[in-house]
């Protein structure tokens, strides 16, 4: 059984018919959910907003009032991100359900599922990237609040670099923010160097693999297996927060790299394995995909491996070891800059 949080109000974290963000991905997701009959083991609970308070733990009290303000009559929050009128509300809602959806790994269930999730292009004080609150933050803070959890393990696999995240946990080395996304010198928000591996004491608990545009599914799983168990095995996280972004698939509009469908239903098996071999803790947040049809898919195949049914839908591919050898020679770099903190 898995837990998986949901409500209709998710559908409207959309940001108008000209941006790419588009609303309806819970709404589709939940449906086929539904049309292949796995709700007898998928338990789904709808959550509540996150309060103030909640939010407060990642965010400054300026920038919750600026994103409560924006959403009274509608505005920008940044050139990319409009704020639409009462997106305080859903924001807060779809924050809500990571909260739900961790305290729900606290009460019988070994992962859990939110849908609408994962907005790690969002910081302290600021943000952008259809991002507003970063449930990662508030989810993590929440638990070391109230759960007196001391060591979080975000992997996120977005293409997009967890900016946010990795500015809110720079300096913390309870929280180690492994991301894989697409090399920021090709792609928003331009940040995420395989050399930045955090501040001071805290580091090596950032790291960062930034792929080359065009790669492909066998040459990133390459990189996975070279990375992260490792890291798993040596930091024991009491938790495994999964950013889980299909935006990575190679039909995405907003960005290069070369996924199939089946390399979610792969990445997802192999995460959840990890959990189930050190903390039978995973919180997957679904993140960004931007091409609604092909996300859909892709987030089935995740859901498809976390209840392990094999009838996950493959595609041909014949790109899957597009930039292997840069991906190989990267691989070995980041090993090599992370040498006096972990080992390979
Ligand atoms: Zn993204």
């Amino acid at each position: 059984m898995i837990s998986f949080v949901y409500d209709e109000e998710f559908n409207k974290y959309d940001l108008g018919l000209d941006h790419p963000l588009i609303g309806d991905k819970p709404k589709r997701i939940l449906n086929l959910i539904k049309a292949k009959k796995f709700t007898d083991e998928i338990d789904i609970f709808k959550p509540n907003k996150a309060t103030v308070e909640d939010l407060q733990r990642a965010h400054s009290k300026k920038y919750i009032e600026i994103i409560k303000e924006l959403s009274k009559k509608g505005g920008m929050l940044s050139l990319d991100t409009p704020a639409p009128k009462g997106i305080f509300d859903i924001a807060s809602l779809a924050t809500g359900g990571t909260i739900l959806a961790a305290e729900k790994l606290f009460n019988k269930y070994e992962i859990s599922v939110n849908p609408l999730a994962g907005f790690h292009h969002a910081g302290r004080n600021s943000s952008s990237g259809f991002c507003f609150f970063n449930d990662i933050a508030v989810v993590i803070e929440y638990l070391r609040e109230k759960k007196k959890l001391k060591k979080f393990l975000v992997i996120d696999l977005d293409v997009h670099h967890g900016n946010g995240t990795q500015e809110i946990y720079c300096e913390d080395k309870t929280v180690l923010n492994l991301s894989f996304h697409q090399d920021g010198r090709t792609l928003y928000p331009g940040t995420g160097k395989l050399e930045y591996i955090g501040k001071e004491k805290a580091k090596g608990y950032t790291i960062n693999l930034p792929l080359p545009p065009g790669t492909g599914s066998n040459s990133y799983l390459y990189a996975v297996d070279q990375i992260i168990p490792r890291i798993v095995e040596q930091f024991k996280p009491e938790i495994i927060i999964y950013q889980s972004g299909v935006d990575t698939h190679h039909s995405d509009p907003l960005a290069d790299l070369y996924l199939s469908y089946q390399t979610y239903y792969h990445l997802a098996q192999k995460i959840k394995k990890l959990s189930e071999e050190h903390c039978k803790k995973l919180l997957v947040l679904f993140g960004g995909g931007y091409n609604s049809d092909a996300s859909t898919i892709a987030y089935y195949n995740i859901i498809c491996a976390l209840l392990e049914k094999t009838d996950y839908i493959r595609e041909r591919d014949d790109f899957s070891y597009q930039k292997y050898n840069p991906v190989k020679n990267l691989v070995s770099e980041l090993q090599k800059v992370l040498q006096p903190y972990w080992s390979f």
